[in-house]
């Protein structure tokens, strides 16, 4: 059973200096815990969090990543320069980048393979919106997302690879799937990833996003096929990143 990974994702939130004074607070107060935590800020947080976790055993990690190694590209981050600030994970095709910039399942299959190739772990999103959840289609729906999405990971590039499901109804919301929902779309990635990597999917981490909180993240995770959790609002709080860390 991989280790389960607790990515806590700011979003547009904390500017470099509130940064450092939350991962102080944090690290102050961080109890032991079984699971790996990755902190997800901002780019230009990230070299800011990465000096006040110096010695801690805390990952970073970026919000997006160009599909381009370099070149003329305004505006954009690179694989290597994330890796080069200390950044070991990269979130790709978060529901919020396909929605406000457009980014296709094909648009993330080369963000993907982009971040692998330059030495970053990408944890790559998928899940659907409500409309496909009541029409009953979000198991096909979401595998589709995720056969598309890993277009361009090879075999090799599998076990460099962490998924997160996350139903867009229950991103900032308050409306957590139910476990049983999360297990429900886990498994069936998982199967999905043994087609396509063979015994490699065992090792592959799945989290589930969407409104995980200290109050919910322990059922969730001990799920048989749910390795940990990728979570937005409550990372913002030290208390409640100090209470699902405690839980898992
Ligand atoms: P939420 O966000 O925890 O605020 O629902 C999760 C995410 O968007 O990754």
């Amino acid at each position: 059973m991989p280790t389960n990974l607790l990515a806590l994702n700011w979003k547009m939130n904390k500017t470099p200096s509130e940064a450092r004074a939350w991962v102080g607070e944090l690290t102050a107060q961080l109890p032991a815990t079984a699971a790996e935590l990755a902190i997800m800020a901002p780019a230009i947080a990230l070299p800011a969090v990465a000096a006040e976790l110096q010695g801690s055993a805390l990952a970073i990690g970026g919000q997006d990543v160009s599909a381009h190694e370099s070149g003329a590209y305004t505006g954009e981050i690179s694989a290597a320069m994330l890796r080069d600030v200390g950044a070991t994970y990269v979130i790709v095709g978060h529901s919020e980048r396909r929605t406000y910039h457009a980014e296709t399942s094909q648009v993330v299959a080369g963000k993907a393979a982009a971040t692998i190739a330059g030495g970053l772990v990408p944890i790559v999103c998928v899940g659907e919106g409500l409309d496909v959840r009541e029409k009953g289609e979000h198991v096909a729906y979401t595998l589709d997302q995720l056969r598309d999405s890993l277009a361009q990971v090879s075999l090799e590039g599998a076990h460099q690879l962490v998924i997160a499901y996350e139903p867009v109804w229950a991103i900032g919301t308050g409306k957590t799937a139910t476990a049983q929902d999360a297990e429900e779309l886990a498994a069936a990635i998982r199967e999905a990833l043994r087609g396509l990597y063979r015994d490699y999917a065992d090792d592959v981490r799945i989290l589930y996003g969407g409104s995980v909180k200290p109050g919910n993240i322990a059922e969730i995770c001990t799920q048989p096929n749910v390795n940990g959790a990728l979570v937005g609002g409550a990372s913002l709080d030290v208390a409640s990143v100090v209470g699902m860390a405690a839980a898992l």
